[in-house]
């Protein structure tokens, strides 16, 4: 391991011998998944997809998804994603070797997949037969007044279930293709997010496992998975109990679920928050450290609910949160399984899961 050597390779050690919790990555570039498993990363607990759809190669054709006004305008834009898709999670399999990666279906901030400038909208009016002034009242008719609370996450897999389908796909093809390169089958963790609902998880669960048989039917080869859920909305940790009935595992989104828990703007909090921690108000930002006493006690009551459909129902927290020491110490008390987090804070994840196994077990025989 040349990026981790010599004194700290020891104290890295020693850490992972003492840890209860696995420590896993947030990444959705070869370079951010090679840099964490040399960092000592044990898999992948949050690709982002979304991210990969702004290559500047296929930003055409997400565009002209977005702006189709029909169901088979969004196919031949999908057809085009499906191939750089596919690529993108055989890099991601081959790197991670085995290790489980979990990969969450589209979560977009739509207004940024929206065409703006003129020349976009040239562009997605041309691919899709039509002319600007039509994809002008589109983009208007798309465009919302509180894109983070909007038509994101799974509410886009719903209303347009072939972009969901499209990634299952590209996501059980790119596993096959590894299985027979490797000789070994990536277990594929299928991510639904911004669930509040059972019903949401149902209907988008049957999405993937309707593509999972067709795939598998096609190649001649079936492959395991699971699918699972974030749990980043007030109304998902306190009907946990029902989800749990559909979800394979539980993964906090403690980003947006500190967002709705607040009804702050994780986007804007930076105007005035300073000044709340300065008035004693809050204790300290609580994007970067998990506010125990509000938002902790929704990821429990999440845990619980969780747990009481399904006792060792798999969870883990791939918020920032999951880099915070301090929120670390939190993660074990709940008895969460794993943290991710970005790939260079690793390492300060491996030895705050140590310190946090560390003093729980000081709390228990005190
Ligand atoms: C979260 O909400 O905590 C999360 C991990 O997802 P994102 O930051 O992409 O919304
Ligand atoms: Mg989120």
């Amino acid at each position: 391991e040349p990026m981790l050597s010599g004194d700290f390779a020891t104290l890295m050690g020693w850490a992972d011998q003492v840890r209860r919790l696995k420590v896993r990555t947030n990444a959705e570039t070869p370079l951010d998944a090679e840099t964490a498993k040399k960092f000592g990363a044990e898999g992948i607990g949050l690709c982002r997809t979304e991210h990969m759809f702004f290559d500047p190669a296929r930003i055409g054709a997400v565009r002209q998804m977005i702006m189709a006004s029909d169901e088979r305008g969004r196919r031949t834009a999908l057809a085009r994603l499906l191939p750089f898709q596919r690529q993108d999670f055989i890099d991601l399999f081959r790197i991670m070797a085995g290790l489980p990666v979990t990969i969450r279906l589209l979560d977009p901030p739509l207004h940024e997949f929206l065409p703006h400038a003129d020349g976009e909208l040239e562009e997605v009016a041309e691919a899709l037969g039509t002319d600007v002034e039509a994809m002008r009242r589109r983009a208007a008719e798309l465009a919302e007044a509180n894109p983070m609370l909007g038509h994101r996450g799974c509410r886009l897999g719903i209303t347009y279930p072939e972009i969901y389908e499209m990634q299952a796909r590209a996501i059980f093809e790119g596993a096959i293709a590894v299985a027979k390169e490797l000789g070994r089958a990536p277990v594929p963790e299928i991510m639904i997010p911004l669930v509040g609902a059972r019903r949401e998880l149902e209907i988008t669960r049957a999405q993937v496992e309707k593509v999972a048989a067709e795939v598998f039917e096609e190649s001649g080869t079936a492959i395991d998975y699971v699918v699972g859920t974030m749990i980043e909305l007030p109304r998902a940790c306190i009907t946990a109990d029902k989800i749990a009935g559909v979800a394979d595992f539980f993964s906090f989104g403690t980003n947006d679920l500190t967002q709705t828990v607040f009804g702050l703007s994780r986007d804007d909090a930076g105007k005035f928050l300073p000044a709340y921690v300065d008035a004693g108000i809050l204790p300290k930002d609580p994007f970067v450290s998990l506010d125990v006493e509000g938002v902790g006690a929704m990821v429990r009551i999440a845990a619980e609910r969780g747990r009481a459909t399904k006792p060792g129902l798999k969870m883990g927290i791939c918020g920032e949160h999951g880099g915070d020491p301090a929120s670390i110490a939190f993660c074990e008390e709940v008895g969460l399984d794993y943290i991710s987090c970005s790939p260079y804070r690793v390492p300060v994840a491996r030895l705050a899961a140590a310190q946090a196994a560390l003093g729980a077990g000081d709390d228990r025989t005190a």
